[in-house]
C-alpha cells in the first residue's frame, strides 16, 4: 500500500426529512447566499423545504449557476458576497451548483484574478464556510473540496482540489432525488462508477481492503442501474445509489492507492469543446482508453473482469476484452451512449485537445505514462 494521509472534515446528514437540520446546523447570525441552478429546486419542493428551515436566518439568493458552472457566472455571486458580506454559502443542487459555490468561496478571499486558483490550487489558503444540500447522486462533490469550473471565453474546464473548499456539513435526503430526470440519473450512476474506477483500476496496489470497497460498490452499481433508471421512487435503491456516489469520492477508497484520473482530464476537453455531458464524455473515452493502456493495466483488468462481471474463462487478452465490453453495455443498459459518432462529433477537436496537453505538460494516469500520443490514439478509438 502506498503511504497516505486521510482527513475529511465534512459532516454528513443522511435520510429521510433532513432538510429541516439546518435551522440548527447553520449558526443563526450567519449571513448566508443561498446557491442554485436553473429552478429544478423550486419544482420538487426542494426549495420551500430550504426556506422554511432558514426562516429565521438571514438569506440572499443567487440562482442561474448552470450545468459545468461558468467562471463567468460564478464572479457575479462573488461581487454579491463581497458587497453583502456574506459569511456563509450554502449550495442546493447537483455537482455543478456545489462545485460553483466551492469556487465562491474560495475566490472571495483571494486577492487576484480567481481562474488562477484552476490553474495553480495551492493558491487556496482560505475559503468562506459552505455547506450543501445535495439533489443528485454523482460527482461526490458534497463531501470533498473538488470543483470543476468551465470558462466560456476560451472553452478551458479546469478542477481544483483542496480541503479548504470541502463543505462544512452537507444533507442527503434520497426523496429529494425521485424528481430527477432520467438523463440525469444515467450521468449519476456512469460518473460515480468511473470515479471508482479512476481510483481502482490502476495498477496491482496490494490495497486489499481498498480494492473490496472499490469492487463493492461497482457491483452496487451494476446491480442498481437498470432498476433506478425504470424507477428512481424507490427509497432504498435511491438511498444506496445515493451513498454509493459520495463513497465513491470522498477519499474513502483512495486511500493507500495509486490514481488514475485521465478519463476525467481527457472527458473535461470534450465537454469544454463539445458541451457533452460530463458523465458522457466518461462513458466514451473510458473504454478507448482501457484498450489502448490495456498491457499496463492488465492485471487489474482481469480482477475486476472476474470480480466484477464473473468473467473467467478464454485467454487473458479475450477476458480483458470482455470486462471492457461488458462495462461499455452497462454504460448502454442505463442509456449513455459510448461513442463520438453517436453523438453526431468526429474527429475535428483531436488535435486542438492534443495540443492543450503538449502545452500543458500533463502526464496523465498512475504511471504519468499517457502522453499526447497516447491522448491521441485515446481519442481516435472513441470516433
Ligand atoms: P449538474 O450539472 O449539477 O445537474 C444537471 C441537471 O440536473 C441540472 O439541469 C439540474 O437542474 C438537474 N437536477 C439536479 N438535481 C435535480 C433533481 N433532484 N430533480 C430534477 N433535476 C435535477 O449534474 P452533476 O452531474 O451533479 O454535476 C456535473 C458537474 O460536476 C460537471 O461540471 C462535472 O465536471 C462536475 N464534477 C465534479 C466532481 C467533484 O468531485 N466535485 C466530480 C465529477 C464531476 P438545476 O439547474 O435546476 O439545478
Ligand atoms: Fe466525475
Amino acid at each position: 500500500m502506498n503511504n497516505f494521509v486521510f482527513q475529511n472534515p465534512t459532516k454528513l446528514i443522511f435520510g429521510k426529512g433532513t432538510i429541516a437540520t439546518l435551522a440548527t446546523e447553520i449558526p443563526a447570525d450567519k449571513k448566508i447566499l443561498m446557491t442554485y441552478g436553473g429552478g429544478s429546486i423550486k419544482a420538487n419542493g426542494v426549495y420551500d423545504q430550504v426556506k422554511e428551515a432558514l426562516k429565521n436566518h438571514s438569506v440572499t439568493e443567487f440562482a442561474g449557476i448552470e450545468p459545468n458552472p461558468t467562471y463567468e457566472t460564478l464572479i457575479k455571486a462573488v461581487e454579491i458576497v463581497k458587497e453583502q458580506k456574506i459569511d456563509f454559502l450554502l449550495a442546493v443542487g447537483g455537482g455543478s451548483v456545489i462545485d460553483g459555490t466551492k469556487f465562491i468561496a474560495a475566490a472571495v478571499v483571494y486577492n487576484g484574478d480567481p481562474w488562477d486558483l484552476l490553474i495553480d490550487q495551492n493558491k487556496i489558503t482560505d475559503a468562506l464556510p459552505l455547506a450543501s444540500v445535495l439533489t443528485l447522486p454523482a460527482t461526490g462533490s458534497e463531501m470533498n473540496g473538488n470543483a470543476v469550473i468551465s470558462k466560456k471565453a476560451t472553452h478551458e474546464k479546469l478542477a481544483f482540489g483542496s480541503i479548504k473548499a470541502n463543505p462544512v456539513f452537507s444533507i442527503l435526503d434520497p426523496e429529494v432525488t425521485y424528481s430527477l430526470p432520467k438523463r440525469q440519473v444515467a450521468n449519476g450512476i456512469v460518473d460515480t462508477f468511473v470515479h471508482v474506477c479512476e481510483q481502482y483500476l490502476t495498477y496491482p496496489s496490494q490495497a486489499m481492503v481498498q480494492d473490496r470497497f472499490a469492487e463493492g460498490i461497482l457491483s452496487t452499481l451494476t446491480e442498481l442501474g437498470e432498476k433506478v433508471i425504470a424507477d428512481n421512487t424507490n427509497y432504498d435503491l435511491m438511498s444506496n445509489f445515493m451513498y454509493s456516489a459520495t463513497l465513491a469520492l470522498n477519499g474513502f477508497i483512495a486511500m493507500g492507492v495509486p490514481q488514475d484520473w485521465a478519463t476525467h482530464s481527457i472527458g473535461h476537453e470534450l465537454t469544454a469543446f463539445h458541451g457533452l455531458d460530463h458523465a458522457v464524455t466518461l462513458a466514451i473515452v473510458q473504454p478507448s482508453l482501457w484498450r489502448v493502456m490495456r498491457e499496463e493495466k492488465k492485471a487489474k483488468l482481469l480482477q475486476y473482469g472476474e470480480r466484477v462481471w464473473n468473467i473467467t474463462t478464454g485467454s487473458d487478452d479475450e477476458k480483458v476484452e470482455a470486462a471492457i465490453a461488458k462495462t461499455e453495455n452497462f454504460y448502454r443498459s442505463v442509456g449513455i451512449k459510448t461513442k463520438l459518432s453517436e453523438y453526431g462529433i468526429g474527429s475535428e477537436s483531436i488535435n486542438s485537445i492534443v495540443e492543450r496537453f503538449e502545452q500543458r505538460g500533463w502526464k496523465l494516469g498512475e504511471n504519468g505514462t499517457i502522453t499526447p500520443d497516447k491522448v491521441r490514439e485515446i481519442l481516435n478509438g472513441c470516433l
